[in-house]
């Protein structure tokens, strides 16, 4: 039998460890197995850190034996209890094994082993070891209960002989590969089954390119394998690493520019540049379009009008005028007698479009009162309409509203259809749906996309905005099967926001917040004050309903400042007489609804709120901004969050209020928000101090079971360089027919793309 990659692990391994491989861990093949990467290596003599480990977490840490204690141990009667039948108080005493392991700064943690006298022989005072289990807390000791164990041979102390030593030490050379393991697993078997299969299959199929990896200097794939389950040294393991990495990332690019290319190559209908709608609409705007508008208003109005399909990512700050973009480009389908549809990712936003695009429009949008002659004129593509329908389609319509806009959809006789997912469901049918608009694509999966495009008989053109400025390593994994346009300047007459940081304990300041906030609303304006915290109760929100800001539980400091506590504390202090509002996410909905009609209609003075309002929330008269512990919350929440003020004609300002110390990371993040309105340079500064996970995480669970070892924070070198070979090598051969090995993975992980590049 030959042995490859796709071999299954039942034909090579015994059906005890293939079954612990398979139900635990998901893996079947001797690929899946050799893709089961150590998540970090134990060294003899590390610095384990002891002191670090959490209640009920699985752990392996390599530890020095410090002490056996025998112990004997009554155990309490119970029901459960096998060693006292009847309830019978006290039962059999029964011994107690304590070894007292630590680490090399002195840490120590307690093994507890019951009945296994026999373990105190080898578990002998200066002996090394792996030790997996449970962390558990007795007596206010950190402790492991029957902990599984392999010791390591030890020159210094002459212990038994041991095979276990041996099992390890023959598969591991200086550094010992630590495997993501499962209570049915532990890591030094995992380990011995690699090591297994590692041997049959000394030599597998390169999948990277031959000329690519000698110009790189990469390690061929067989020696890649080996050396992160086996490494020689630290750099043998960062040799492999670089291989493996290389591969996760030019597949990845590869599925992408594959996508897009073949994307590309599709059929549009084209939609001429301008027509009498968009210039009717030009010739009304009461201001000159910014030079970005401009610039990016011409790439899509050229990409409308040719015979392939439009895929753009368009990127710009709130307020940047992408709403603007996105109508011109609607009008200039409309124009041509195709339809567009505005995708929102909720009802609000939705309905906050409608109102906005049809009070843009003017007259050019037209009203119910022409519907019934225009039905009865229409006949999908014909004559350019001087005006449009603009229709809204939500989950909340009536069943006669929703009649009535199907019919519009259907008749063409709305050219703009704007709506959230309701849009996506059966039952919706365009006449001549050419465009797509996605606004906020952080909610939308591709597969959402792609069941609003199944709605028009040719593949529309689509268009994704985005508020949220996205890195571009991000931008090159995540949306990378888009071209992307970048907004970055703020339409002309528009103060930006000045911010400032406000320390917390210095009472002048503080005064002088307040005060700020009183002159402007004596000015007829209006503010926001922002907590980390809700505090009615002591829970946090677990249902992720309401994005509060990180929540230490630090004992030595005071818990961060929330909003019902800072209201009342306002309202009979600094801000008495104005009237405050409470908004936060576990008001009902009603009452948060009513709360910001209230705000919009100036009916309050002050909103006193949680991150609720940092979606979607427009009130131009609202200009000043206090966000208390500023600290607690990330560098670019912090930037939506103030791009909720100064929308309208009046300058806003944003004071950060914090304890963090001048100098202390946490101040210099606030000071880099308040020394830019640059949303791109801080979601850049964003991405660096955040974790991996977190960046992953959020956005598509699938592509972490492929991208595994490469970061897109650290590795924005090897993410652009194989971006750039694997445009060359689907450029030069599109189909990858040269390239067998490449093309199988490309074609897999391609196969689950809807997964890996699916949203939340
Ligand atoms: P975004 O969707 O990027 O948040 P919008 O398109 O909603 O931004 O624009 C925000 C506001 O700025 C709107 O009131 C819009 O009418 C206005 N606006 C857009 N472009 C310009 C411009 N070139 N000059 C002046 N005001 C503009
Ligand atoms: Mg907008």
């Amino acid at each position: 039998m030959t042995i490859g990659l796709e071999t299954r692990l039942r034909e090579v391994l015994g059906k005890k460890t293939v079954e612990a491989l398979s139900e635990g861990l998901g893996l079947d093949t001797v690929g899946d197995l050799l893709g089961h990467y150590p998540f970090r290596y134990a060294q003899r003599g590390e610095r384990t850190d002891l002191g670090a480990l959490q209640i009920g977490e699985d752990v392996t840490v390599a530890a020095q034996v410090r002490a056996a204690i025998p112990k004997s141990f009554v155990p309490k009667a119970s029901a459960h209890d096998r060693g006292g039948r009847g309830g019978r108080p006290g039962g059999k005493p029964r011994d107690l094994l304590e070894v007292i392991v630590a680490d090399e700064a002195g840490r120590s943690l307690t093994l507890t082993f019951f009945n296994q006298p026999w373990r105190a022989k080898e578990l002998v005072a200066g002996r090394w070891g792996l030790f997996a289990g449970k962390v558990a807390q007795f007596r206010g000791r950190l402790q492991l209960n029957s902990p599984q164990y392999r010791l390591l041979a030890e020159d210094a102390v002459a212990g038994p002989a041991d095979t276990a030593v041996s099992a390890i030490e023959e598969f591991a050379g200086t550094l010992i590969p630590v495997y993501p393991a499962t209570a049915e697993i532990p890591t030094w078997n995992i380990a011995k089954a690699i090591h297994t299969v590692l041997d049959m299959v000394p030599n597998p199929p390169d999948p990277l390119p031959r000329s690519l990896r000698e110009s790189l200097n990469l390690l061929d794939y067989g020696t890649a394998l080996r050396q992160i389950h086996r490494p020689d040294s630290h750099e043998a393991l960062g040799a492999a690493k670089k291989r493996l990495k290389w591969q996760e990332a030019l597949v990845l690019q590869a599925v992408l520019v594959r996508r897009k290319a073949e994307a590309a190559g599709e059929a549009a209908t084209a939609y001429a540049r301008g027509g009498a709608l968009l210039e009717a609409f030009d010739a009304r705007l009461p201001f000159a379009l910014t030079e970005g508008q401009r610039q990016v208003g011409d790439e899509i109005a050229a990409e409308l009008a040719g015979e392939h399909p439009m895929h753009r990512l368009l990127q710009g700050d709130v307020g940047s005028g992408k709403t603007l973009v996105a109508l011109r480009a609607m009008l200039q389908v409309v124009a041509h007698g195709g339809q567009a549809a505005l995708l929102a990712p909720t009802e609000v936003l939705a309905a906050q479009h409608h109102r906005s695009i049809v009070e843009m429009l003017g007259d050019l949008a037209r009203g119910g009162a022409d519907l019934i002659a225009e039905l009865e004129n229409s006949s999908g593509r014909g004559a350019p309409p001087e005006a449009t329908r603009v229709a809204l389609l939500t989950g909340s319509a009536t069943a006669a509203q929703r009649r009535t806009v199907l019919d519009e959809v259907k008749t063409n006789t709305a050219g703009i259809v704007i709506g959230t997912h309701a849009l996506l469901y059966d039952g919706v049918d365009f006449a001549e749906l050419g465009f797509v608009v996605v606004d906020e694509q952080h909610r939308f999966g591709v597969e959402q996309r792609d069941a609003l495009r199944a709605k028009a008989s040719r593949t529309p053109h689509t268009l994704v905005m985005t508020a949220t400025p996205i890195p571009r390593t991000v931008a090159m994994t995540v949306y990378g099967d888009l071209e992307t346009s970048r907004l970055t300047e703020l339409p002309a007459g528009r103060t930006p926001i000045a911010t400032h940081v406000v320390p917390y304990t210095d009472q002048r300041w503080m005064a002088r917040t307040w005060n700020r906030v009183r002159e402007e609303v004596a000015a007829g304006r209006q503010a926001y004050v922002v907590c980390p915290r809700v505090g009615d109760s002591d829970q946090k929100t677990a249902n992720g309903d309401e994005p509060e800001a990180f929540v230490e539980t630090d004992g030595d400091k005071r818990p961060p400042l929330a909003v019902v506590d800072v209201i009342e504390q306002l309202r009979a202090g600094a801000l008495s007489g104005l009237r405050l509002g409470l908004l936060h996410g576990r008001l009902d909905a009603d009452e948060k609804d009513r709360v910001m009609r209230a705000y919009a209609a100036g009916e309050i003075d002050v909103l006193v709120a949680t991150t609720v309002i940092e979606v979607g929330v427009n009130v131009p008269n609202a200009t000043a901004m206090v966000v208390l512990d500023a600290e607690r919350f990330g560098i670019s929440q912090l930037h939506q969050l103030r791009g909720r003020v100064g929308r309208g004609a009046h300058p806003g300002l944003c004071l950060l209020v914090s304890e963090a110390a001048e100098g202390s990371s946490s101040r210099e993040r606030l000071d880099a928000v308040a020394s830019t309105t640059d949303g791109f340079a801080l979601a850049e500064l964003d991405l660096e101090q955040r974790r991996e996970g977190d960046v992953l995480g959020a956005a598509q669970s699938g592509m972490k079971s492929h991208v595994k070892l490469l970061s897109l924070l650290k590795d924005a070198d090897i993410i652009e360089a194989a971006r750039a070979a694997a445009t060359e090598l689907i450029r030069a051969d599109p189909k990858l027919k040269a390239e067998p090995g490449l093309a199988a993975l490309v074609d897999d992980l391609a196969a689950d793309r809807g997964e890996f590049l699916e949203k939340g």
